[in-house]
């Protein structure tokens, strides 16, 4: 499709355009940049026309407190049609009993189940944010920190994996009420059998938060955390290439306490016109070609974290399993603020990112974060995450070099046209 007609239409420019060009303008703006850059940003990817429509569409007028066939507000049958087929759909793909699709994002939904499972103030273990948790998942600056006694575990100093024996001992020792496992920058498989047997030996419960892997679970190429957790939550907008959003997935047990958690827990009116999306994503997901998709996407990860080894880098855990790559910079003194701005220079996006052990605070850092998941859906295959692995050490390699970075920037420029967006 021509190019001109998609930013018309998907960036509504016949009628934002004049009714307000300076929105537009800026919207404009960011489509050049999302087409014009090599974007590595492990936790971003390229939803479909078909997404982007539903995204964009009326139901955002919408209220619809409640759920399906019980809200607060006439005239939802429609909307109601949405959210059970959002609803049927996930639950097909991840053959779970309970789905709730209402989470306005990942922390949304990290909170409703945090208020299903636990009472305030109730011990919880959760993997450390320096060893690659997430901010809801123990910060002190994030309501789970600031509501719940947090116990970190992390990651062995060896291998940088997760150490499950070291967890099992601390559980042990502490008993906590709930178990979290489930990562924002952990390059490997988790191993979802050994956090339930931690969990049932001490009689915790266990929820699983697959933000990053859920399209990964969705297209078979990691593990399902589903037959072991009592609640799985998870976003759409990451490698599950749906609209910005969460969802709660439980077992019967936790059904209705999920419910109540999302409304009237913590949301007011569902957004209908995010959920119609994610229906539309869930129903890509469903067909054969996502299979393939996710498939390539750790193939492709997996080249590209070949291809910098080769060229020298250090990768923590020495590779990868998933959808992810974490760069270790400490040897040869870049940090990730330095890095980040270079790659940024050169048309490259990604994020500065805290290693394990890490000596940097966490708005220096020792290290980087990629992922291939939004390249993959550009198309892009082998020879380019070769391609791109050869570009990223010669930015770092040139970091105070601006000619140097600038060549390399018409390269990336040259591969970002290639494989355009809103292609599928
Ligand atoms: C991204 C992420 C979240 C939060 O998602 P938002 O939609 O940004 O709120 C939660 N947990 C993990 C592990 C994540 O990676």
């Amino acid at each position: 499709m021509d190019e001109s007609k998609h930013l018309s239409d998907f960036c509504t420019g016949n009628y934002l355009s004049k009714s307000d060009a300076e929105v537009f303008s800026s919207i404009k703006d960011e489509y050049n940049r999302q087409r014009d850059n090599i974007e590595l940003i492990a936790s971003e990817n390229y939803v479909s026309t078909a997404v982007l429509e539903a995204a964009g569409s009326m139901l955002t007028n919408k209220y619809a407190e409640g759920y399906p066939g019980r809200r607060y507000y006439g005239g939802c049958e429609y909307v109601d049609d949405v959210e059970r087929i959002a609803i049927k759909r996930a639950k097909e793909i991840f053959k779970c009993d309970h789905v709730n699709v209402q989470a306005h994002a990942g922390s949304q939904a990290n909170m409703a189940a945090y208020f299903a499972l636990i009472e305030p103030g109730a011990r919880v273990m959760a993997m450390d944010l320096k060893h690659g948790g997430h901010l809801t998942h123990g910060s002190k600056v994030n309501f789970s920190g600031r509501m719940y006694e947090i116990i970190p575990y992390g990651v062995r100093p060896e291998d940088c994996r997760i150490d499950y024996d070291a967890l099992a001992k601390t559980a042990r020792e502490t008993k906590p009420a709930l178990i979290v496992g489930g990562a924002t920058a952990y390059p490997r498989i988790i191993d979802f059998v050994k956090f339930k047997e931690i969990a049932d030996e001490v009689g915790a419960r266990l929820m699983i938060d697959t933000a990053h892997i859920a399209g990964l679970i969705a297209g078979g190429v990691h593990p399902s955390p589903v037959p072991y957790a009592d609640v799985v939550t998870g976003t759409t907008h990451k490698t599950l290439r749906g609209p910005r959003g969460g969802f709660i997935l439980s077992t019967e047990e936790y059904q209705k306490a999920v419910d109540r958690q999302i409304f009237p827990g913590i949301q007011g009116g569902p957004l209908m016109h995010i959920i119609a999306a994610k229906a539309v994503a869930f129903g890509e997901v469903l067909r054969p070609e996502f299979k393939t998709y996710t498939a390539q996407v750790v193939k492709n990860c997996k080249i590209l974290a070949d291809e910098l080894m080769a060229n020298g880098f250090k990768l923590v855990s020495g590779g990868t399993d998933n959808h992810l790559i974490l760069l270790d910079l400490s040897e040869i003194h870049v940090t990730g603020k330095k890095a980040e701005e270079a790659l940024g220079v050169a048309g490259i996006t990604v994020n500065k990112n805290s290693i394990p052990f890490d000596p940097e605070k966490p708005t220096i850092t020792s290290g980087v974060r990629i992922g291939t998941a939004a390249l993959t859906t550009r198309g892009m295959r082998e020879d380019e995450m070769r391609a791109v692995g050869s570009l990223i050490w010669k930015v770092i390699h040139n970091i105070d070099d601006e000619g140097a970075l600038k060549k390399v920037r018409t390269e990336t420029l040259e591969l970002a046209r290639t494989f355009p967006i809103f292609a599928w």
